[in-house]
């Protein structure tokens, strides 16, 4: 079943399983708990088991659409930048009109349901108080205090747990068969987020783009203009690299719905539709990417300092780079609290749609000057 392998999060998936059994599945879930412990996994699982005419194999036509977010009838609405606006729920609600496309039942589900604005919440209420028939919400939160509250009446509440900490590493030997070196580094790389360090193993080019990053980092105080230009020049283009692979990916999933559309103009609307939702992901790949990047400097610059003041390297987040962080040593705590504030700064500027290059190039230049 696909939601089998769901660590520690059994309580919650029985809720579902049986108002399955009991035909008793209420009509929107809200799920509440801490980031990265299954809840889009469990969302999407839910899909599943009301599509798949084999109960949820996890392995169908069907299936594996949801799992990778690409079946018609599966809705995901996640924040634009902060925020779900209205121009999304309203482009729901035109959705939630329609009969399934391709499958038995729509879901929709929506992730951070508390960053919706007010004129978006009160529009998607009115969606939540007259839900089409065919229509199952899965709504995601971290916790409920940041959902509207009628939006929590209206919702059966569905608890995920967190992960212990310190049990990570174990549950990623122990369920995932990493080796305990791996299992590790995952930990530390995630944050501590299960769901993160599964994708980081599942991404060999997160991981190879970190080294790259790293590279580019500990060359820094070494570089000279022309090589920090060109550094800024290859962290750009570490973000845009995977907006190659999702742009293939895209292209596929529209000339997989187009061949199913009925006519010229549900062709036209499909069109328009992918056209918007697809221009929305690679936008947020952008941001994810710029993100990491920034992200894996911080890290350098946060394990420097640990290693100068505490000498514990249990506390290093880059635990492959010991060696490496050791000859970095000799630099002062002043200027790597410089260093953070600087990359620090450039996250922030990166959130507005400036020119990456320019941002980037200017990061590395000031880091140069504190560093050296
Ligand atoms: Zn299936």
């Amino acid at each position: 079943m696909v939601w089998d392998n769901v660590f520690g999060q059994r309580e919650a998936i029985d809720i579902l399983r049986r108002a399955l059994e009991s035909n008793s599945l209420s009509h929107a879930y809200l799920f509440f708990g801490p980031p990265g412990v299954g809840k889009r996994t469990v969302a999407k699982g839910l899909a599943s088991v009301l599509n798949c005419e084999k109960g949820g194999c996890g392995s169908c036509p069907s299936c594996l659409k949801i799992a990778h977010e690409t079946h018609p009838d599966v809705l995901h609405i996640e924040p634009e930048g902060n925020f779900i606006t209205i121009g999304q729920v309203r482009e729901l609600q035109h959705e939630a009109e329609l009969k399934p496309f391709e499958g038995l039942r729509k879901v929709c589900v929506v992730d951070n349901v508390d960053s919706l604005t007010l004129e978006a919440a009160s529009a998607f209420l009115k969606i939540l108080e007259e839900p089409p028939s065919d229509l199952t919400f899965a709504l995601l939160a971290t916790n409920l205090e940041g959902v509207l509250p009628t939006i929590v009446s209206r919702c059966q509440l569905v608890r995920f747990k967190a992960i212990p900490p310190g049990k990570m590493a174990e549950i990623l030997v122990a369920n995932y068969g990493f080796s305990p070196e791996r299992a590790r580094l995952l930990t530390k790389m995630s944050g501590g987020i299960l769901g993160d360090a599964l994708d980081l193993a599942n991404s060999p080019w997160r991981l190879e783009r970190r080294g790259v990053i790293l590279g580019i980092v500990q060359g820094i105080p070494r570089a000279d203009e022309l090589e920090l230009a060109e550094a800024a020049e290859e962290l750009v283009l570490e973000v845009e690299r995977p907006l190659g692979k999702l742009k293939v990916r895209q292209e596929r999933e529209l000339e997989e719905a187009q061949e199913l559309a009925f006519d010229s103009s549900h062709a036209a609307y499909l069109k328009r539709r992918f056209g918007e939702k697809h221009k929305r992901e690679r936008n947020r790949w952008k941001r994810r990417g710029f993100e990491e990047i920034l992200d894996i400097f911080a890290s350098w610059y946060r394990d420097l300092m640990i290693l100068v003041e505490t000498f514990d390297e249990d506390l290093l987040v880059n635990i492959d780079q010991v060696e490496r962080l050791k000859e970095f040593r000799g630099v002062s705590t002043f200027k790597l609290n410089k260093a953070l504030e600087i990359v620090h700064k450039t996250k922030e500027i990166l959130r507005f749609n400036v020119n990456a290059l320019l941002a980037f190039e200017v990061m590395l230049f000031k880091l140069r000057e504190v560093l050296v």
